[in-house]
């Protein structure tokens, strides 16, 4: 794709677009088709600030031009505030989630599953797909399954188990969050512009204020923004992977 000449380039990311019905805006282009319908678009994240960090620039631009979005974490981080209980944590990180969703328009819905200790077994399989079917998606994000951390992956897999065993209803891509660190091995195969939305993503990811984003996760996230945006053309971009058995598969358009 590095050989690609810019026309080439958009022609390969308008892919996402054309799958998402023309929904969101593209690297390099200006005028923004709307999408013949509203879709539903699902977001599972692990923890709350996943979906913010590896897709919140792509979950406000689809909000943004009227579709339904949906952040859907495994989890409500319990494990994630050192010095308060489970419990606790809970509670300040599903309201952080809540906050960070109402800056996206999005809608906050958790799987139950609990931070640190996430199962991938008959019961957990069947219990992710009844929630993720019962919202009935057009497409569906997820963490890509190379992560070290352990509930990203259960993550990745409860989705794309899901996606499978449905019979592959909904387009699948998968996200990456904290390149490097945790998701790795990770090769975009399309691009989002988010130039109308990085602003939101970054007071999303700021609403999750115990996961110190300012000194954590953020700085990590902004520089791979800019990383995705080099390789693509644009200033800030987010880049996913489609996965190439989606119902609505379609040819690159090379120019
Ligand atoms: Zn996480």
């Amino acid at each position: 794709m590095n050989k690609w000449t810019r026309r080439e380039l958009l022609g390969h990311s308008s892919l996402l677009a054309a799958a998402l019905g023309g929904a969101v805006p593209l690297a390099g282009e200006s005028a923004v088709p709307a999408a013949a319908r509203k879709l539903k678009v699902v977001v599972v994240g692990a923890h709350p600030d996943d979906p913010e960090s590896g897709c919140g620039g792509t979950m406000a631009l689809y909000a943004d031009q009227g579709h339904d979005v949906t952040a859907l974490y495994l989890t409500r981080g319990e494990a994630g505030i050192p010095g308060v209980s489970m419990q606790q944590a809970a509670a300040m990180r599903s309201a952080e989630a809540a906050r960070a969703c109402a800056i996206l328009k999005a809608r906050p819905l958790f799987a139950g599953q609990i931070d640190g200790d996430t199962e991938l077994n008959r019961a957990r399989y069947t219990q992710f797909r009844k929630i993720l079917e019962a919202e009935t998606p057009d497409i569906v994000f997820t963490h890509w399954p190379v992560d070290t951390h352990r509930d990203h992956r259960a993550a990745s897999l409860l989705t794309y188990d899901a996606w499978l065993s449905g019979g592959r209803k909904f387009d699948l891509y998968y996200f990456e969050v904290d390149q490097g660190i945790q998701t790795q091995i990770f090769h975009p195969t399309h691009y989002v512009d988010i130039a109308a939305s990085v602003s939101r993503k970054k007071d999303a990811c700021f609403a999750h204020a115990s996961q110190h984003p300012a000194t954590d996760f953020w700085p990590l996230h902004e520089a791979m923004d800019r990383f995705r945006g080099m390789e693509c053309g644009v200033k800030d971009a987010e880049g996913f992977i489609r996965h190439c058995q989606n119902v609505e598969a379609q040819i690159p358009t090379r120019g």
